[in-house]
C-alpha cells in the first residue's frame, strides 16, 4: 500500500533539553524504520509550514502569535512549566501541522492509501488559546477541521489511544457531529490532564458524539481488546466514518515511565488493525494516524515499526 510517512530533521530542532518529550523519540524511531528495512517501503514526504488560514478557527489567532512570540524571545516555557520552549519551537511546529494538511489531503485525493506522522511537538492535549501537556498546536484537529470545512467530509471519526485524555481534541468538536471524537485512557482520576470522563459526551448537536473510556492503571492488552471489540468497534460501525484519524500516542505501553498501563506491541498493533478494517469497509481505507506520547525509546520505535508495518501491508 501507498503510505505516506510525513518526517523532517526539522522535528528535531524544538529542543526540551532533558524533558521526557524531547528530539531522542524520533531519533529512535527513525534509526529502528532504517535497520528494519520499512523505511524504504513507505513514501517519503517532506512536511511544510502550517500558515494561519489553517491553524484558524481550531487556534485563536492571537494564541498563534502567542506561540511565536514566546518562542522567539527565549521564554523557557509557555503557559504551563511542562510546554518547554526554544527558539525553534513555533517553526517546528508549523511543520506538524503543515505534514497534517498535506497528509489529510494526500489521503483524501487518493495519492496516498493512508499515512503516519512522525512528528512532535504532539497535540493533543493544546487547547483553543492555550498551550498544555508538551502541545502547542493540536495537530488532529486541524486535520479534521480541514477535511469537514475545506474539503466536504460529513463525518470524521477521531480514535485516540494516548495513555493521557486527549482535551483539546475535545474541546475542539465536543458541539458538534461531524467529528465523532473517541478517546481511551487511564483514569483520569489518576492521571494529567484529569479530564475524559465517561459522563462527558458532548453537547448539544454534539451530544453522543464524544465517547471516554477511562482504564483502570495496569490495565493491559486483554482488558482494552475487550473495551475496544464489545464497546467501541460497535459505535465506530454505527457512525460509518469517511474518513479515520488517530491519535497514536504510545505511553501506555507497559514500559513507560509516564503512566501506568501494562499494554505491550501485541495491544497496540490489535486496535490499529481494527481500526484500519473500519476504514477499509467505511471510507476505502482513508486513514491518517499522528504520534502523540510514548517516552521510553525502545518501546516508542518498536510500536511504530509495527504500527507502520501494519499500515503499509497489503495483508492487513
Ligand atoms: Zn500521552
Amino acid at each position: 500500500m501507498k503510505t505516506g510517512l510525513f518526517y523532517d530533521p526539522v522535528f528535531l530542532s524544538h529542543d526540551t533539553g532533558g524533558h521526557p518529550e524531547n528530539s531522542g523519540r524520533l531519533s529512535a524511531i527513525m534509526e529502528a524504520l532504517r535497520t528494519g528495512g520499512l523505511l524504504e517501503r513507505l513514501q517519503a514526504k517532506t512536511p511544510r509550514q502550517a500558515v494561519m488560514e489553517e491553524l484558524a478557527p481550531i487556534h485563536d489567532p492571537g494564541y498563534v502569535r502567542r506561540v511565536e512570540e514566546a518562542a522567539l524571545s527565549g521564554r523557557p516555557y509557555l503557559d504551563t512549566p511542562d510546554c518547554v520552549i526554544s527558539e525553534e519551537t513555533y517553526r517546528v511546529a508549523l511543520h506538524a501541522a503543515g505534514a497534517m494538511i498535506d497528509a489529510v489531503t494526500q489521503v483524501a485525493s487518493g495519492s496516498l492509501d493512508n499515512a503516519f506522522l512522525a512528528c512532535r511537538p504532539p497535540g493533543h492535549h493544546a487547547e483553543h488559546d492555550r498551550a498544555m501537556g508538551f502541545c502547542y498546536f493540536n495537530n488532529i484537529a486541524l486535520g479534521a477541521q480541514w477535511l469537514t470545512t475545506r474539503l466536504g467530509y460529513e463525518r470524521i471519526l477521531i480514535f485516540d489511544f494516548d495513555v493521557h485524555h486527549g482535551n483539546g481534541t475535545q474541546h475542539s468538536f465536543e458541539e458538534r457531529k461531524d467529528v465523532f471524537f473517541c478517546s481511551i485512557h487511564q483514569n483520569p482520576m489518576t492521571l494529567f490532564p484529569g479530564t475524559g470522563f465517561p459522563e462527558e459526551r458532548g453537547r448539544g448537536e454534539g451530544r453522543g458524539y464524544t465517547v471516554n473510556v477511562a482504564m483502570n492503571p495496569h490495565s493491559g492488552d486483554d482488558d482494552y481488546e475487550m473495551v475496544f471489540r464489545q464497546q467501541l468497534l460497535p459505535m465506530f460501525r454505527e457512525y460509518k466514518p469517511e474518513f479515520v484519524l488517530i491519535s497514536a500516542g504510545f505511553d501506555g505501553h507497559q514500559d513507560d515511565p509516564l503512566a501506568s498501563m501494562n499494554l505491550t506491541v501485541k495491544g497496540y498493533d490489535a486496535m490499529i488493525r481494527e481500526m484500519k478494517r473500519l476504514a477499509g469497509e467505511c471510507c476505502a481505507g482513508k486513514l491518517v494516524s499522528t504520534l502523540e506520547g510514548g517516552y521510553n525509546y525502545r518501546s516508542l520505535s518498536e510500536c511504530v515499526s509495527s504500527h507502520l508495518e501494519i499500515l503499509q501491508d497489503d495483508a492487513f
